[in-house]
């Protein structure tokens, strides 16, 4: 619904962003392949968390930076009033893979590559005991169960998002997965329903003509009839590409796609989001 300003309707108050963070501890931590690792963190910080109905549903997490001196209990809002910007904490994006409010733990798999960024290597050395700040959550997909068939497509950073999104599906869902990894040691075992295929693509150090290879699976493979739901994330370039064979050449409506760039090539995550403003960073 759209609303105008007229002599007799009230002035609205803009929606307040959700500015609520949680401050947890790294409980444990496991390889789940050579190019990821899995933080379980938890603790009374959780009580307050409201899970989202989504299978994408993801966190801001907050990396205080090296060198700079935060008042404790930090508040990332309160000290973003006080604090010159270039000081704030540094923001990272990730998908909770799965949560217990119960147990008061929730697991994100983060892909680890290399020695470049702020999170992943973090991750990759993260031990129990430390202390991670996030707030959220975000999200907005879960598989459409009036659909035909599902069609997922991501390399691994969406593999979380595309795992709890398959452990979501009805036992009788049908589809296809696509799921590009640096090799057959990143293949992870995944719960799905019998007639929902996988399909592991390997980029075996590829680096040449960026995104052909998951644009390659999705185009040659097969596309049964009906209606499909497609949730489709990853490097942004790829998801060019994938957008331009769901959108233009199976001529899929855009409510039927979930499609995303997750990062971007070459770009730290603020640079990405940022250049989500001009004509590269978009892809819808
Ligand atoms: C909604 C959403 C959910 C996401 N969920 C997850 C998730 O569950 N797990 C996950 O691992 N990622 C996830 N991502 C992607 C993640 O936010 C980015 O990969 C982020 O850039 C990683 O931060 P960093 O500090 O490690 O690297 P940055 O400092 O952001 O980047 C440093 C360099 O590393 C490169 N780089 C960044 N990410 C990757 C990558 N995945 N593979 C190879 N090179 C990379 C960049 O291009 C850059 O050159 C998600 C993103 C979004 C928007």
């Amino acid at each position: 619904m759209t609303s105008a300003k007229t002599e007799s309707s009230p002035v609205v108050a803009p929606a307040v962003k959700p500015r609520t963070q949680f401050t947890l501890r790294v409980l444990r931590t496991e390889r789940l392949g050579p190019n990821m690792v899995r933080i379980v963190a938890g603790g009374p910080g959780l009580a307050e968390f409201t899970a989202k109905d989504a299978t994408d549903m993801y966190v801001k997490i907050h990396f205080l930076q090296p060198g700079v001196e935060y008042a404790e209990p930090v508040d990332v809002f309160a000290l973003r009033e006080t604090m010159p910007r270039e000081h704030w904490p540094i923001t990272r994006t990730y998908t909770v893979r799965w949560i217990s409010l119960a147990a008061q733990e929730l697991a994100i798999d983060f892909v680890v590559h290399g020695d470049a960024g702020l999170a992943g290597p973090w991750a990759a050395a993260a031990a129990p005991g430390d202390r991670i700040i996030f707030s959220g959550p975000g999200g907005a997909y879960k598989p459409n169960t009036d659909a035909d068939w599902h069609l997922f497509a991501g390399d691994a950073s969406a593999l979380p998002a595309i795992a709890a999104s398959l452990e979501a599906l009805p036992a009788e869902a049908r589809g296809h997965v696509y799921l590009e990894v640096e090799t057959a040691a990143d293949i992870q075992p995944l719960e799905k329903p019998d007639a929902v295929e996988l399909t592991w693509v390997f980029r075996n150090g590829t680096t040449t003509d960026e995104g052909s290879l998951l644009r390659d699976a999705v185009t040659n493979g097969p596309w049964p009839a009906g209606r499909v739901d497609a949730f489709v994330h990853g490097e942004r370039e790829c998801m060019k590409q994938l957008r331009d064979v769901l959108l233009k050449q199976r001529g899929l409506e855009r409510s039927q796609v979930s499609l995303s760039g997750y990062w971007a090539r070459g770009r730290t995550e603020d640079f990405f989001q940022a250049e989500k403003k001009q004509p590269i960073g978009k892809i819808l």
